[in-house]
């Protein structure tokens, strides 16, 4: 989430545990690249699906750093998901009237 506004946001990633579904092809790009702690990191998720677990927050494990509260710790790493998920699309303004947090 580099996007200054996403920055101020974070609601896409505040959802319940499990609805945030990894691919198959992330976790074995993981493996392959130096991160398989990320793929050793995950819940069981909708769908029969792996999906990021949530952390004390409510949110994504992987939100925030020290002093950046919605900044994605994983940005380079970030799933599929995340990577196609459009600030300003129809998703993202669900995701903030559905969040109450943008
Ligand atoms: S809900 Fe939209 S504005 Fe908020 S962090 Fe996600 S993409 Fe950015
Ligand atoms: S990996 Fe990053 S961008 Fe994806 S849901 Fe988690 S915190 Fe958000």
């Amino acid at each position: 989430m580099a996007d200054s506004e996403c920055l101020r946001c974070g609601s896409c990633c505040h959802s319940r545990e499990g609805t945030i579904l990894v691919e198959e092809a992330d976790i074995r790009h993981w493996r392959m690249n130096g991160r398989a702690d990320l793929a050793d990191r995950l819940v069981e998720g909708h769908f029969g699906q792996r999906a990021f677990p949530n952390g004390p927050r409510g949110a994504c494990i992987h939100l925030g750093r020290p002093g950046v509260p919605n900044e994605c710790s994983i940005y380079e790493d970030r799933a599929t998901v995340c990577r196609t998920f459009l600030p300003g699309s129809g998703q993202c303004l669900e995701a903030r009237r559905d969040g109450r947090l943008g």
